[in-house]
């Protein structure tokens, strides 16, 4: 991933290197010969995984639920998990005041709650995500010049419409759509097989 990283800051041209020996990046301090902007000092890189759950599950163990990351409750498609956190927050505390006050036999409520409520949706984008993976570029510039598709992306991304209306979206050519995300992950698991068969995890 550094790499590619490293390949994007000089695409963007702004002058700054990550401080790795081995691809013999421009040293801190010294100045970008086209920008003539200097290299930042140090940057410090982290990187951490996003968990996410690709299918519906159980989120409860005897008085113990997960909520949130430690579920796995983040959008695959944006790797966004501060909503997702705070709904399954929402629905665990809902479900912990029934469990302590009414007397419910167990926490089962809770993983329902999270299966009806929020992995549908998580599902939904999980199943775009294999198709924006496969032609990201065409994608991005089908959202970009089209104002239907920039349109409904938006209300998406503020919580007006939902990823299980984009099928509807396309009207007729719903099955096609269906068919190309389900090829896109077909696509996608094979190429992972042969990587994982060459030893990149
Ligand atoms: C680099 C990065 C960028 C991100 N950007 C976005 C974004 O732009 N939008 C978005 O929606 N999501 C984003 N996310 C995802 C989002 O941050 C998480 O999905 C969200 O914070 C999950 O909330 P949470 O409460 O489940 O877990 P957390 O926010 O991780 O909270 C868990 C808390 O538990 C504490 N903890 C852990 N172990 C213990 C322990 N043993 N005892 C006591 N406390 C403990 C931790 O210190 C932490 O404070 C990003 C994630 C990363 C890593």
């Amino acid at each position: 991933m550094m790499s590619y990283y490293q390949k994007l800051l000089e695409y963007l041209d702004v002058g700054c290197g990550i401080r790795d020996t081995r691809s013999g990046i421009r040293d801190p301090g010294s100045v970008h010969p086209a920008s003539g902007i200097r290299v930042l000092e140090t940057i410090s890189l982290k990187s951490w995984p996003i968990p996410v759950r690709v299918k519906k599950s159980q989120y409860h163990n005897g008085r113990v639920l997960v909520a949130g990351d430690a579920a796995g409750l983040t959008d695959p498609l944006t790797g966004e998990g501060i909503y997702y956190a705070v709904r399954s927050g929402i629905l665990a505390a809902k479900c912990c005041h029934e469990y302590l006050q009414v007397g419910s036999p167990s926490l089962e409520s809770y993983t329902k709650a999270v299966n009806d409520e929020l992995m549908e949706e998580l599902l939904e984008a999980n199943r775009i995500k294999y198709l924006f993976n496969m032609v990201p570029l065409k994608i991005h510039h089908f959202v970009r010049d089209s104002d239907r598709a920039w349109r409904a992306f938006v209300k998406i991304l503020r919580g007006e419409r939902w990823y299980a209306d984009v099928p509807g979206g396309f009207g007729k050519w719903q099955v096609l759509w269906g068919a190309a995300c389900l090829v896109s992950k077909w696509i996608f698991l094979f190429k992972e097989s042969r990587f994982s068969k060459k030893g990149f995890k």
